[in-house]
């Protein structure tokens, strides 16, 4: 499976389906007009990152 897309086809873990994280997760990778050039944060699921794959820390939960 592919994880590097820029979004649309993310899947949570089967430990996070379900959870409030990967509903707003799967929401920003499905949405990508919402997130504002943005990337979502694999911590927090919330569209802070600039480009996946870096190492940024996320202004929210970084
Ligand atoms: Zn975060």
């Amino acid at each position: 499976m592919l994880h590097n897309r820029y979004c649309g086809d993310w899947q949570p873990s089967p430990r996070w389906q379900a959870t409030a994280y990967a509903k707003r997760r799967g929401f920003f990778e499905a949405h990508p007009e919402h997130c504002n050039n943005l990337v979502p944060c694999p911590a927090c699921g919330y569209p802070t990152l600039e480009r996946r794959n870096s190492y940024e820390v996320c202004s929210l939960c970084g």
